[in-house]
């Protein structure tokens, strides 16, 4: 196969030619395309552009070609990342299928699993949510109670999953249940793939302070799910849900790709709200801090840039790097946007109606969601624990 460099001078002529100019601005959250059963484009022009990235098996670059990938190394994959991000290419394809349970598959399904599942993921064909939640198994994710118990070649599910994002549009939920009460909590949890369309199974959307309904509860009563899938072992499924927390955490701290719809820095936004005296901003203390939110984001791209090298280096492990990755970039994120709305002043009050432009809308929807972001996968207390412990070494 052709050299790196090769390889870079063709991935950026096929993006050329076959990314429309359309898919080359930056995707709002309701232009991302999840894939699934209920999955509708945003345009024809996303469903060309989707075609041709599966086509490619770019959708999923880097896992295998027998399983729907592109079979790339790693090192063309980040190629291809780069030279997407160069021409501002949108990403496809989104999601949990993709980002989370794929790489799980890929390490701890059996080969009938990954005949079922992988290819269908890097085709956009299923849509997954995640359930791990409980109402009261959420940092302490290990004391989770939904039941399974085994009754012949099934497992029989009772019991309930909240905060499950996306789940009322999902057709498939990767899901940790309680199999053994008599052994340390971490080792009677079984990870479950549960097909949504099982007998059995309620999902209630519930509304947020943004007005949106990304939220469900998910209700199990007496749901039957072959033991085949089980992935990894009954019993011992903690290992794959760490595993599966670590892609999460690279996902949400990979929050400009991922979560983040776009928004103008607030440098840019200055020059729309407030007032200028001399060519500086008048209010001295929002100057302040829109130059200290510049330095800062400096910051934190050299950070990630560090963190990245010392995780390729060995210095760090994947929980270390993703943990630390998740925090900084999730509460950077928080700042940013209160920063945003400070600017905006009376602007940045509402998230509907005439008196506010689309931009002054979507930055409190986002500002509303950058809290979510601090908590989803882990809140960031839980990622400081995580960075003291295993980072830094301190004792308990
Ligand atoms: C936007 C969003 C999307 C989500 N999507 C999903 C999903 O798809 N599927 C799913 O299963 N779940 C999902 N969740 C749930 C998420 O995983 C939990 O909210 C999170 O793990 C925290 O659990 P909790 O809400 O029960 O809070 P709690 O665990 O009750 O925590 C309450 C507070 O106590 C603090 N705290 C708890 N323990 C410690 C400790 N040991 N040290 C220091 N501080 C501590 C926490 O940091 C937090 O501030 C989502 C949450 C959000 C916000």
């Amino acid at each position: 196969m052709n050299s790196p460099e090769d390889f870079r001078q063709k991935t950026r002529c096929w993006l050329e030619q076959n990314c429309p100019l359309e898919m080359r601005t930056v995707a709002t959250q309701k232009e991302y395309y999840f894939g699934g059963s209920r999955a509708q484009f945003s345009s024809e022009t996303h469903r060309l552009w989707f075609k041709q990235m599966r086509d490619q098996g770019w959708l999923a670059p880097g896992w295998p070609e027998e399983y729907g990938g592109g079979g790339l190394s790693q090192a063309k994959a980040n190629i291809l990342s780069q030279e997407m991000d160069a021409l501002n290419c949108r990403l496809p394809l989104v999601g949990m299928g993709l980002w989370m349970i794929g790489p799980v598959l890929l390490e701890f399904g059996n080969e009938a699993q990954k005949q079922q599942h992988l290819t269908a993921i890097a085709n956009g064909e299923i849509f997954w949510c995640q359930g791990y939640s409980e109402p009261n198994a959420g940092s302490d994710l290990a004391s989770l109670k939904c039941s399974a118990k085994i009754d012949g070649d099934h497992l029989v599910i009772n019991g309930s999953k909240i905060w499950s994002s996306t789940a009322d549009r999902a057709d498939w939920m990767f899901c940790l249940v309680r199999t053994n009460n008599s052994r340390p909590k971490q080792h009677g949890i079984t990870f479950v793939l549960v097909d949504l369309a099982s007998e059995g199974i309620t999902i209630n959307p519930i509304e947020l302070i943004n007005g949106s309904a990304e939220f469900c509860q998910t209700f199990f009563d007496d749901v039957r799910v072959p033991l085949t899938n089980v992935l990894g072992e009954i019993d011992e499924g903690w290992t794959v849900a760490k595993r599966l927390l670590v892609f999460e955490r690279l996902a949400i701290g990979n929050i400009e790709k991922s979560f983040s719809s776009p928004k103008p820095p607030p440098s840019m936004l200055a020059k729309k709200y407030l007032d200028f005296t001399s060519g500086h901003i008048a209010n001295s203390a929002l100057r302040q801090r829109i130059a200290k939110n510049e330095m800062r984001s400096k910051e934190i791209s050299l950070t990630i840039k560090r963190v990245e090298e010392e995780f390729s280096a060995g210095v760090l492990s994947a929980t270390q790097t993703m943990s630390i990755l998740k925090y900084v970039t999730t509460e950077e994120e928080k700042c940013k946007l209160q920063l945003t709305l400070d600017i905006m002043g009376s602007q940045g009050l509402g998230w509907e109606g005439e008196n506010f432009d689309e931009i002054e809308r979507q930055a409190v929807r986002d500002w509303l969601l950058s809290y979510g972001l601090t908590i989803a996968g882990g809140t960031s207390e839980i990622q400081l624990n995580v960075i003291a412990k295993r980072a830094l070494l301190l004792p308990q």
